[in-house]
This record gives C-alpha cells, structure tokens and sequence, in this order.
C-alpha cells in the first residue's frame, strides 16, 4: 500500500480540465464539455434562498440535515420508487453527492479493500476510493451492450479483497440506465459475496425511455446498499451543493459521524432551498427533463446522420458516440476538433479504457449550438 500522501500526490489532474484551458484561450467555442445544466435554478428555488437570506437562515444546521428536507426526500423516494427509509435513522444531507461518495468510500473501505468500478465511469470515482485507501478493480462495460453492466464479468473481478461494488446510472458518460435485472443480479452478487453495493443516483430524474430503478428499492439489495443523491442536476443546482445519502442505519450513522467533523452540515441556505425543489418545482424539472428530451433526439440524430454512430441514451444528458471510423483516438479527436472547428468534447478515455473510440458530448447546450456542433463535426469529418 502507497502512503496516502503519495496517492494523493499522484492523483492526475482532471482530464476533462486540459479541454477547458484550451477552449479558455480561444473565441467561438461551442462547449459540450460540461457536465452542468445550461439552465438556471428555476426561480421559485431561488426564491426560497432568497428568502431564507432575508430571514436570517444563516447558521448551521443539525449535522444530519434539516429534518424537513430529509422527511422529503425519504417521502419522496417512496413515491417515486417504493424505496422505504426511515428519515431520521438512515438519511443524511450532504454538501453534494461529491460529498456523500466521498463518506460512503471513506466509512466502508479498509486500507487495500477493492472496489469494482464498470467503467466508462464518472472521473471522480477512482480518486475518490483511492483517497479512502481503496482500490479500484475495474471492469469493462461494452458498447454492444449499450453499457450495461454485464454481472459476469463483475463476478469474474470479485476477490477476498473485494469491499463493494460501485455503480453510477444514469450514467456519466455514458447515458445508460441500468435495467432493473441487473441490478438484481448485481444485488444476488453482492449477497452471495457479502459485500456493499454504492449507487450513484444523481441523475435519477434524467431518463427518457422508461424509468430508473432505485437499488435501496431492490429487496435484496436494501440492506448493503448506499444511495447517493442530489439536486445538481435534474434541479439545476450545481452550486448550492446539496445532495444526500440514503443507507441502512448502521452505515448512515458512521457518515454522520465523519460528516460532523468534516463539513458540520450542508449549506443551510441550500438545505432550504432543496425543500422548496422537492414541494413544489416538479413542473421545472418535468419542463427540462422534456427540453433535454428534445435535444437529445435532435443531436443524436445528427450524429448518426454525419457517420458517428451512437448508441441511444437512456439518461443523464450525455451522448457518446463511437469516433472509430475517423481514425482518430479520442483524444486527438476532441483536440482537433477543439482547435479545428471549435467544439469542445471530452474523449472517452477519460473515463475509462472502454472510453477509448468514444466522445462524451453533453447535450445540455441550447439546441441552435447543438445543431451548429453537429454542422462543425460534420465539416471536420469531411477534412480528415
Ligand atoms: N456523480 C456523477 C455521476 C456526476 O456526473 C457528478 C457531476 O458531474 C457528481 C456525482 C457530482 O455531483 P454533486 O454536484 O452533487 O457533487
């Protein structure tokens, strides 16, 4: 095992960061490089910060959250996916879900666990385990298979140092929505081999060809599950940081015992503001879910119609098409075309080696600029 110190010295800067201080320096860029809503909070969300301001909402919080905001979220995972959890026992409010990965990781892993990753997976996921004193074993998800996780191939990873399974769906970069048999499977897996399962749920809004299935609401799963959630993105909330961990008791109770010395509690003004998101902005997020809906169609018709064929994204708001056939790599693929034709794109192998061949373009962008990235894309395909 490397001293932490040393693995947080060694930890790469961000690969999507390169792409930005190129497209820093340069006029008339078309950026579909950020993983960030184009849309701004909805109003009524912001009112209620702003009215929280006014009233002098400014101190902190119960470290847990507010009991208000945590009710919500418990209420409305029932809801939504029959998910049971008990508000004050197994819910907490995090500063984003940036943060409740981060706990999740850090009060589950011992030194040199692993924790299996399908990847292409969000950047932050083998940071982030390694940082808790982990180790990411990770296993390949195939585009044949629309980046579905194939539980063989999970199962075929597992070793005695295996701690937990860690998944992300919808899926950045991806845009795949793992199928509620899979994660079935994954749950008979984790079981049989007692482990923990960490699902990523942040784009749990963000599907549009069927729903999303909640693993706390898979039976078999419930009980060595930690859902991470937030309100970055459906709510458009990226800078409030406010997010939150739903996980049996036991667990949410040692992420309250490390949030309490690290962060104390999640901005209360944002706390307030995601009670509002949850009582009465379901119309906002229904309106930009149907926006991205609409673009994602627009875009990834033009893709295919340039040649780069991409497979159809369930959520999130990220197309990945494959680039193979400009027999480029990714990475020279998205600098080219950064430098040529002024579109920023993240190559895939950011994410991961099964990255490799693709390109991650986020469609949350109006969908003139979409249209004109395709227009660009199309040009610099002709001049290869
Ligand atoms: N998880 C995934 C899969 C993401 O794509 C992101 C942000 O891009 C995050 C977590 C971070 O979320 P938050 O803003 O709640 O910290």
């Amino acid at each position: 095992m490397k001293p932490l110190n040393e693995v947080i010295a060694a930890c790469p800067p961000s690969g999507i960061r390169r792409f930005f201080d190129i497209a820093a320096e340069m006029d008339d860029v078309i950026s579909l490089g950020v993983g960030e809503p184009d849309f701004v909070t909805p109003w009524r969300i912001r009112e209620a910060g702003i009215y929280a301001l006014e009233h002098g909402y400014t101190t902190y919080t119960s470290n847990a959250g507010l009991p208000a905001l945590r009710m919500l979220i418990c209420s409305d995972l029932q809801q939504r996916y029959s998910a049971e959890y008990e508000w004050d026992t197994e819910c907490l409010i995090t500063t984003g879900v940036s943060e409740g990965l981060d706990l999740a990781l850090r009060v589950l892993l011992n030194p040199g666990d692993e924790v299996i990753v399908p990847e292409p997976c969000y950047v932050a996921y083998e940071p982030c385990v390694a940082f808790a004193g982990g180790t990411t074993v990770r296993v390949p998800t195939r585009w044949e298979d629309r980046f579905t996780v194939d539980v063989d191939v999970v199962a075929a990873a597992i070793t005695p140092r295996t701690k937990a399974i860690l998944i992300g769906s919808p899926a950045n970069p991806t845009g795949a929505v793992q199928p509620r048999e899979t994660l079935q499977a994954l749950a008979r897996l984790a079981e049989k081999h007692d482990l923990y399962l960490i699902s990523d749920e942040i784009y749990d809004r963000l599907t549009y060809n069927g729903s999303h299935t909640c693993l706390g609401a898979v039976p078999e799963a419930r009980e060595r599950t930690v859902v991470l959630g937030g309100f970055s993105k459906a709510q458009a909330m990226t800078g409030w940081r406010v997010g939150w961990i739903c996980a049996p008791q036991a667990v949410a109770e040692l992420c309250v015992r490390v949030h309490q010395y690290t962060m104390l509690c999640a901005p209360h003004v944002s706390q307030l503001a995601a009670v509002e998101a949850l009582t009465s902005a379901e119309t906002d997020v229904s309106e930009m879910v149907a926006d991205y809906d609409r673009r994602r169609r627009v875009f990834v018709k033009g893709l295919r119609e340039i040649g780069l064929e991409c497979p159809e994204p369930d959520g999130a708001f990220y197309a990945f098409p494959s680039i193979r056939s400009s027999g480029l790599d990714s990475e020279t693929f998205a600098e080219r075309l950064l430098k040529e034709q002024g579109v920023a794109v993240v190559p895939g192998n950011v994410f991961g080696p099964s990255g490799e061949g693709h390109v991650r373009c986020s469609y949350a962008t109006a969908l003139p600029q979409l249209e004109t990235a395709v227009d660009r894309m199309a040009a610099f395909l002709q001049s290869l």
